[in-house]
């Protein structure tokens, strides 16, 4: 690692980078390769000698874009976004370039302090209630995704019931969610080992834009305590992935409040949201909620990843989920830890030695007397990245008004795309757009469900391999539904108004193949 080296180097990887954003319109969104395609282009094995970067970088550009769907394109729609910055980008690289592994305080103060003051910054922003904070018995925590989030949750709210009834119930416990709940909550139930009988997904309710009812919460519980069952879990979503449904939270933190229920809030994508005063009331609930996670790498400009999770019983989360290891413990005496004494006869000069060994074990004690956070204790993994340095940059380099103009300025291009499709007989709003998705479909001709079904499915196939842009789909009752999800960092009006015109010039297309 020769720092000129560095220097050279990275300039011209910059370099690279910033031109891939500057001809990002030329590429088909979605990759058109085939499977298998890279193995042709790409030799069977690793070279013996060293390569130049030009070289690599010269296969980048013929080879691995081709490959690439580009989530950063200004006509990327599909799915939810998937961030990045400038700021983002900048964190990013400083976080490789210091490029510590921070699991214990000890291994690098900074990184555990910064992700706690973040969170707290982020949890101000939300206005989530004080008991999220680190300053009282909560406390944030960077994961890896919204999978991870509802996986160590799930597992505190197991360990905490299970401490009180006893380790022969898990069979008993019960997890309830909607059927638009992430299929996220499905894994962390597997791996959890709740049994498959007791995962409550509760049919939504379609009469209200496919939202939990907290009346079928209600009585699927009921039913539950009848049957000796024990509930345990619910997982409410703000913003569902399908359709950005809103779980009733007022009404369910009522239930889950008085049958003692673990209640997680995944606000994944529309947590991002709930920066701007205006939507905050979508989380209006989360005060009677035990967790609440949100992805800053999907709306809120920091590159992946990023999933800020809040708990207000950390003691909960660290009860499931530490294990203190001989190699990891944190020790006196100081011997313990292979540390040998300064030897710089200058410092010996002016302090002393025993002052230091003193100021070192309380350095190396502060894990065992838990006056520290160790965030290995609140994931999964053991190592991890230095996060927090990548959400620190987004907010102090935008400032939180430029991030709800963000905000809103996707919102605002999601309306108008909602309008432009109103305003076309040919085809449908199926949900009223909340946040920046629009779920739409083309009406066919003879309004059966077979022919709806398959010319949208058409619609989605040919659209997306123009490559000029790239949508997705879902199914709600039966019906499938394009999803267009406005949120990439660099799309603007004129993105919006050109999709529109390809999806109109397609379907027209279609309809007289008919
Ligand atoms: C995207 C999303 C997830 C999954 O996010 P990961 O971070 O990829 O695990 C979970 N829940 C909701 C509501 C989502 O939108």
């Amino acid at each position: 690692m020769d720092a000129e080296q560095l220097r050279e180097n990275a300039h011209k990887m910059v370099d690279f980078i910033a031109d891939y954003y500057k001809n990002i319109e030329t590429f088909p969104v979605l990759s058109q390769v085939e499977p298998g395609y890279l193995h042709k282009l790409l030799p069977d094995s690793a070279p013996t000698h060293p390569e130049s970067l030009q070289d690599v970088l010269d296969d980048v550009q013929a080879k691995i874009l081709p490959g690439v769907t580009h989530w950063q394109s200004p006509d990327f729609f599909a799915y939810y976004p998937s961030n990045s910055s400038i700021a983002g980008f900048l964190g990013e690289m400083l976080s490789a370039g210091i490029n510590m592994v921070g699991f214990s305080w000890i291994t690098s103060p900074a990184a555990t302090e910064l992700e706690m003051i973040v969170l707290d910054w982020l949890a101000g922003i939300l206005k989530l209630p004080d008991e999220f904070l680190s300053t009282g018995h909560g406390g944030g925590v960077i994961q890896g995704t919204a999978s991870e989030a509802v996986l160590v949750v799930l597992l505190a709210a197991r360990d905490k019931v299970l401490r009180k009834v006893g380790k022969d119930s898990l069979g008993k416990l019960v997890v309830y969610s909607s059927d638009q709940t992430h299929s996220a909550l499905q894994k962390a139930c597997q791996i959890v080992g709740i049994h498959p009988e007791n995962c409550r997904v509760l049919k939504s309710d379609t009469h209200c834009d496919y939202a939990l009812s907290s009346e079928s919460v209600n009585e699927a519980i009921s039913s539950d305590i009848e049957a000796g069952l024990i509930p345990m879990f619910l997982c409410a979503t703000v913003g569902t992935t399908s359709s950005t449904a809103v779980d009733p939270l007022l009404s369910l933190g009522k239930i889950t409040k008085r049958y003692g229920i673990w209640l997680h809030v995944d606000a994944a994508y529309a947590g991002s949201a709930c920066i701007c005063p205006e939507y905050r009331h979508y989380i209006d609930g989360v005060e009677e909620a035990d967790s609440f996670n949100m992805n800053a790498h999907k709306w809120l400009l920091t590159n992946f990843d990023c999933s800020a999770l809040w708990v207000k019983d950390r003691s909960a989360l660290i009860q499931a989920l530490s294990t203190n290891p001989e190699f990891l413990k944190n020790k006196s005496p100081v011997g313990a830890v292979k540390m040998s004494p300064p030897d710089d006869v200058l410092l010996r000069k002016f302090v002393d030695i025993a002052a230091i060994y003193s100021y070192l074990r309380s350095l190396f004690q502060a894990s065992q007397g838990n006056m520290v956070v160790d965030y290995k204790d609140w994931q999964i993994p053991l190592g991890r990245r230095f996060r927090s340095l990548k959400l620190w940059m987004v907010l102090r380099l935008y400032g939180l008004d430029n991030l709800q103009s963000y905000i809103r300025n996707h919102i605002a291009l999601a309306k108008h795309f909602e309008e432009l499709i109103a305003q076309d007989p040919r085809f449908e709003v199926v949900t009223p757009c909340k946040f920046s998705l629009v779920c739409f479909r083309l009406l066919p001709p003879h309004k059966d469900d077979n022919s709806a079904y398959k010319i949208n499915h058409d619609l989605l196939d040919a659209v997306n391999s123009t490559g000029k842009i790239f949508i997705s789909h879902t199914v709600l009752s039966g019906k499938y539904i394009l999803r267009f999800a406005v949120g990439a960092p660099l799309t603007e009006e004129r993105h919006i108004v050109s999709a529109w015109k390809v999806l109109q010039d397609v379907a027209s297309a279609l309809l007289s193949s008919l």
